[in-house]
């Protein structure tokens, strides 16, 4: 076992920023392994030290039974490699999966403005969320909630209505970039005084997906052809609030925005016989349903282990916000914003598309927001847990899991 070689395989995803943790993940089963050793968190870094090119002579490292116990269990679950030396006396090389920074934003825009121009990021912009308008006349007890935490309608005091010329130019623009989804939200929709412009718009642009944002209680008269039928469900849910045809139609999805248990039955027996994929339910903090949110919401070691995530996401929650990157939100005053609950970035028309594109890659409000707090930027689980997105923001807390950061109580542990 000492003439041997070791490296680490290439689809295991190695973390040593919480302190004294080592963590090894298989992102082809999901299989992980962590150690508290301080041999074998030094042993990990020297495979990935630049000058060892991903393999470190065995003989050199300092053997006990506890780093050897640890070796032995990263090979036997096909973590980690032992190769006979005398098969390869020639150091092996192991390029090991190492975040390539080539077209990362930060070095672009260290680079220059020149790159950060027309098509270089007009493809970074795929989903446009248009607010119409603010105008509803129903005074539902959530307005003003629910659209800071999910896709919701909203109104205000003093209703606007985004002008159909600046629509039109919006979409022009749009047609440029890489967008492909649009979501059309309001307030009550039905009084959009644009509808049926909007209409003959959608039918010049049908390579967009589009998609109507309406509350249950403001969806009864309005439909747009090529346009998906996005319906907003709150409590109460009683059946009666569904029309057989809506209920019929697979063209339409329903979201359910639930606070608490009880509501969640009572909306489950108003879907009930709908198919399950045309249903997304939405947990809502109300500010005072923190218990529902740690039973259902926030996430256990188990629950981020549960299903394997591949290199390639662990890689892309190490640079941007899979939440919020790729997407703007255009409100009916002009203003943009890439995050709801965060500060506008700019105005549109008096800037183009491209110019807020850019403004957000340089300024960055969401897209490139990861799990950089206190607490995250020192856990195992940091790029393996889903980027922060509304709920961190609207809950005031930037971490919303149970995990114990000290603690390695996981199946394939080894300590
Ligand atoms: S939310 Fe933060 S502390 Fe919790 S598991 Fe994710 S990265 Fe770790």
């Amino acid at each position: 076992m000492a003439q041997s070689w070791f490296t680490i395989k290439n689809k295991v995803y190695v973390n040593w920023e919480e302190e004294d943790t080592l963590l090894l993940y298989d992102t082809e089963n999901g299989k992980h392994l962590s150690s508290h050793l301080s041999k074998a968190i030094d042993l990990a870094k020297a495979v990935y030290s630049p000058e060892n090119l991903g393999v470190v002579d065995w003989g050199a490292v300092e053997l006990d039974d506890e780093i050897r116990g640890f070796i032995k269990n990263v090979c036997e679950n096909k973590m980690g490699v032992l190769i006979d030396k005398e098969q390869y006396q020639q150091k092996p090389i192991n390029f090991l999966p190492i975040l390539n920074l080539q077209n990362d934003v930060e070095r672009m825009s260290d680079i220059g403005d020149l790159v950060m121009t027309g098509e270089n990021i007009s493809t970074y912009l795929t989903h446009a969320v248009i607010h119409l308008s603010t105008e509803c006349d129903k005074h539902c007890p959530h307005c003003g909630l629910f659209h800071k935490q999910t896709l919701c309608c909203s109104a205000m005091e003093q209703p606007s209505a985004m002008p159909f010329e600046q629509l039109r130019e919006l979409i022009v623009q749009l047609a440029a970039t890489s967008v492909q989804v649009i979501d059309l939200v309001g307030g009550d929709l039905r009084t959009y005084p644009h509808l049926s412009q909007l209409n003959t718009l959608i039918d010049q642009y049908q390579q967009f997906n589009w998609h109507l944002w309406q509350h249950i209680i403001n969806e009864k008269g309005l439909s747009l052809d090529h346009v998906k039928t996005e319906v907003i469900l709150t409590a109460p849910f009683e059946k009666t609030m569904l029309p057989e045809a809506l209920q019929h139609d697979s063209d339409v999805r329903f979201h359910l925005l639930v606070e608490n248990e009880s509501q969640v039955e009572q909306a489950e027996r108003m879907v009930a016989g709908i198919e399950a994929e045309r249903c997304e339910w939405v947990p809502i903090f109300n500010g005072e349903n923190l218990k529902f949110f740690e039973d259902n919401v926030l996430l256990s070691e188990e629950d981020i282990l549960s299903a394997p995530i591949s290199m390639r996401e662990i890689f892309c929650r190490q640079k941007l916000n899979t939440n919020y990157f790729g997407k703007l939100h255009f409100f009916a005053d002009g203003t943009v914003k890439a995050d709801v609950n965060k500060e506008a970035i700019g105005r549109f028309p008096e800037k183009r598309v491209l110019g807020l594109v850019y403004d957000e890659l340089t300024r960055n409000t969401a897209w490139r927001r990861i799990r950089g707090g206190e607490r995250c930027s020192v856990c195992r689980y940091r790029f393996l847990c889903p980027s922060p997105g509304n709920y961190e923001t609207v809950i005031g807390k930037e971490n919303l899991c149970k995990v114990d950061l000290k603690s390695t109580n996981t199946e394939a542990d080894d300590t």
